[in-house]
């Protein structure tokens, strides 16, 4: 029989071009990561269930030669044929609004989903990366929040799924590292805002920006006198592929990236209302359980070890967010 061609799918890498496992590749922040990766000549495979991410995110790079897409649950036993050198563990849901839907799930891919994406890294002896969160510090004590702070994270309360299967992953994440000595990295990201969130993923950016777009009331949870901090997406995946590839000593600690521009969600709301140039009120709604009061990352780390820091100030990147919240509600 005459050897099978191969297909897009199967075509094996160069043994120079590096290959890229993405898990949540078809999510906000993974998707805008796999095109970073692309450009930087890795072959990328993308494994997502697509419970909160989208192949709208990914569609643009269908037929791309260096891309593969699998639809697949990463708690489940990954098999992947070839060489894998970096591996990037992106895949969870990331809004409240998901994980009270999906605490489950949010569970699972943060227990079970690390498990098996660490072992596809030990397997292929690539090098780990996961997406931690801000969450892990809770409702904190210490302000702004520095790497070195354990946090104060009620286990049982409605963000207890996600903030326990994140602090469960940096456990396991350490444990492999020290007992395979796998090289690892874990980022702690704080709010991240930009195009592609979902319209409807109930976070901040989107409700506010979709309610000012259609001169609706802009929901303001509590007195709005709780801070965040945004960070644009780009600035993000800048700091988390700086950290992939850092090979400083205890570059396998954790880093906080985030943007420390810290704001209450009141000027928040009217700092939307005058991007959009929005006619909508600000109401006030019940404060969720739980929701922290305060959050600003210290990037002194990411700093000293990555040279990093955001460089897009909110004025900026709210203008393609807002343009790509008018795409997806039809009003461009
Ligand atoms: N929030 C709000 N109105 C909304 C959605 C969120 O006031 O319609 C508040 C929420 O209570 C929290 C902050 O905005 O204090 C950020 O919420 P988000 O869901 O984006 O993520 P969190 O930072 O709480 O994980």
């Amino acid at each position: 029989m005459p050897p099978k061609k191969p297909s897009v799918a199967s075509r094996r890498p160069a043994p120079a071009q590096p290959v890229s496992v993405v898990t949540g590749g078809a999510g906000f922040l993974g998707s805008h990561l796999v095109d970073v990766l692309l450009a930087r000549g890795h072959r990328v495979v993308v494994i997502d269930n697509l419970i909160t991410g989208s192949t709208d995110n990914i569609a643009h790079l269908a037929g791309h030669a260096d891309f593969r897409f699998i639809k697949q649950d990463v708690t489940e036993y990954l098999y992947l044929p070839g060489k894998v050198d970096f591996v990037w563990h992106f895949a969870s849901p990331a809004s409240p609004i998901d994980y009270l839907e999906l605490p489950i799930q949010t569970l699972k891919v943060g227990s079970l989903g690390t498990h098996k994406a660490l072992g596809l890294a030990k397997a292929k002896g690539a090098r780990f990366l996961i997406t931690s969160t801000s969450e892990i510090y809770g409702d904190p004590l210490v302000h702004p929040q520095v790497e070195s702070y354990w946090g104060n994270v009620n286990t049982i309360g409605p963000r207890g799924c996600y903030d326990e299967s994140k602090r469960f992953a940096e456990a396991l994440v350490m444990a492999y590292h020290r007992q395979h000595g796998i090289p690892t990295r874990m980022v702690r990201i704080f709010n991240t805002y930009g195009p592609r969130m979902r319209v409807n993923d109930g976070r901040v950016v989107p409700a506010f920006v979709s309610q000012a777009l259609a001169n609706k009331p802009i929901t303001v949870f509590g007195d709005g006198s709780q801070t965040r901090s945004f960070c644009f997406a780009d600035d993000l995946i800048k700091g988390i592929v700086r950290l992939m590839f850092c090979d400083k000593a205890t570059a396998e600690l954790p880093v906080n990236i985030g943007n420390p521009h810290e704001m209450t969600m009141l000027q928040f709301a009217e700092e939307i209302i005058r991007a959009t140039g929005s006619k909508s009120r600000v109401v006030h709604k019940p404060l969720p359980q739980d929701d922290p009061k305060q959050r600003k990352p210290n990037i002194a780390r990411a700093k000293s070890l990555l040279g990093w820091e955001p460089k897009v100030p909110l004025s900026e990147g709210l203008k393609p967010t807002i343009a790509y919240f008018r795409g997806k509600l039809g009003l461009a």
